[in-house]
């Protein structure tokens, strides 16, 4: 399987384009042809969350050996998960949350930063690069811890997360700073997280720093979504997903699923697009957004438009206005077309709009697409727990609402399987709030008891650790100064 980029001008093997990331033409890599699953439904429903995740990623990373490949797996999906499913399934209010939020930061990016860094230093072996990696990435919240647990220890990587000094919850914060491993540094920095990022790209793109990089034996490389070494992860869970529906007789052999995701930089949804291209029974996609609903524009107006007022919600992690991962969808219904690619990204980067043409939108005819307020999704958080008892996140619950309204409008009956992203731990302020508008609790170790005593669940491991944690990183700077943090961290 040969990778090639959107944009037309760079072609990798799998292992290659895990370490690249970003392709050389600033387009994002995909495999030259969406591969088929030929292991009938009854067989693949057999295995265990590994032996599926090899069957899926053996098809995409096909330079990598059985053996790698399963190292990878077991390596990452072990007992860092509280749950032996690694992903299970709860049936709650007419829908399936599919609860991908059971990995040591209760939220669903661990599903593929646990084996990422694996997927990175195999691809390091094979190329014989004898660097070590330095993985550098900016954070509003949710991603940097992910990425610190995943690559905490890891052989030959080194981690360095930058996030907005007074811009993160103070959870996210204290997640991040108590952080353990040999090799994880935080920084603060005083700004915002623009500025954050806006650093990490001037110190990929610096020339002067990767010579002095290659000097000291060291590479730069990113961990963020758009790497094909977190999608290809990601495709494994819808596949389980359905398969357990099948086991436990949910639905029948074949029976097509509806999938409704909360959408952000749009790499999980089009995890199920490929799902749905290597041959699993869908029905609709459904992608759900916030208030920031410029995808939802894009689905009903065949124009997508960044131009447009921003919003900070209760579901922070999809607060966003350029979804970089849609880039790969737009090729795809372009029928494989790069120069018709790179001219609508173009079009973004100078216009920050494009339009899609008649013929395109024919390709998204197995979308489906609606936005919930930050009304709604409160609302949908109380409804849910008013009926069942199930208590679900701010991120979750725009799905939840969007599926409802979706059914409703529709009246298509297919079973849903709603993409549960995070813990309600992780957002237990505005989930309390939801439930109970009265409620005022600002200790955030009262609030996790008083909802752990409301969902009828444990506290999550990763919430009571952070009681007694001991802060491990204190290293503050300004934007300006991030490249010197880089290299004193580095000791170059
Ligand atoms: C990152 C994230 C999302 C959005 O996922 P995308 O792949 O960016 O669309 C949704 N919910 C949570 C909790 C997240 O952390």
């Amino acid at each position: 399987m040969i990778y090639k980029s959107t944009r037309g001008n760079d072609t990798r093997t799998a292992s290659q384009a895990i370490l690249k990331g970003l392709a050389q033409d600033g387009g994002l890599f995909i495999p030259e042809y969406i591969p088929k699953m030929e292991m009938p439904l009854k067989e693949l429903a057999e295995l265990d969350y590994r032996g599926l995740a090899y069957e899926v990623m053996k098809l995409y990373l096909t330079d990598f050996t059985e053996e790698e490949l399963m190292a990878c797996i077991n390596n990452a999906y072990d007992d860092k998960f509280d749950t032996e499913a690694i992903a299970p399934l709860t049936y709650a209010d007419g829908a399936y949350y599919l609860e991908l939020f059971h990995g040591p930061t209760i939220a669903f990016k661990d599903m593929a930063l646990q084996i990422l860094p694996h997927l990175m230093t195999t691809a390091a072996r094979k190329n014989d690069l004898k660097d070590d990696i330095v993985i550098l990435t900016a954070t509003s919240g949710d991603t940097g811890k992910a990425a610190l647990e995943g690559f905490k220890d890891v052989p030959g990587t080194r981690i360095i997360v930058f996030y907005p000094k007074d811009g993160v919850s103070r959870v996210q914060e204290k997640q991040m700073l108590t952080t353990g491993g040999e090799n994880t540094s935080v920084v603060g920095i005083y700004g915002n997280f623009d500025q954050a990022q806006t650093g990490v790209k001037n110190i990929f793109s610096d020339g002067d720093m990767a010579s002095l990089l290659e000097e000291h034996g060291f590479v730069f490389s990113s961990a963020n979504s758009i790497n094909i070494g977190r999608l290809v992860p990601q495709v494994v869970y819808y596949w389980h997903a359905y398969l357990t529906l099948l086991r436990e007789e949910k639905i029948a052999d074949g029976e097509p699923v509806n999938i409704c995701v909360p959408t952000g930089n749009f790499g999980n949804i089009l995890a199920a697009y490929l799902a749905k291209e290597m041959g699993m029974p869908v029905n609709k996609l459904i992608c759900a957004s916030n208030s920031n609903k410029v995808l939802y524009d894009f689905f009903t107006t065949e124009v997508y438009d960044k131009n447009r007022d921003f919003f900070v919600t209760s579901s922070p992690s999809m607060d966003i206005l350029v979804s970089s991962n849609l880039e790969r969808l737009i090729y795809f219904i372009t029928g494989d077309d790069p120069a018709k690619t790179a001219k609508l990204f173009g079009e973004l980067n100078s216009e920050g709009r494009y339009e899609i043409d008649d013929e395109m939108n024919k390709g998204l005819a197995g979308f489906a697409a609606g936005f919930a307020t930050e009304e709604e999704t409160a609302s949908e958080i109380a409804q849910v727990y008013n009926d069942t008892g199930y208590v679900i996140d701010t991120h979750t619950a725009v799905a939840s609402f969007v599926n409802r309204q979706y059914r409703e409008a529709s009246g298509d009956e297919h079973a849903c399987v709603i993409a549960s992203t995070a813990s309600p731990f992780k957002f237990g302020g505005s989930v309390m709030k939801a439930i109970d508008p009265s409620y005022e609790e600002t200790d955030d170790y009262t609030l996790a008891e008083d909802l752990a005593k409301t969902a009828g669940v444990d506290i999550p491991q990763a919430v009571l650790i952070l009681r007694d944690a001991p802060i491990r990183h204190d290293i503050q700077c300004a934007p300006e100064d991030m490249k010197d943090t880089v290299k004193k961290i580095l000791g170059i």
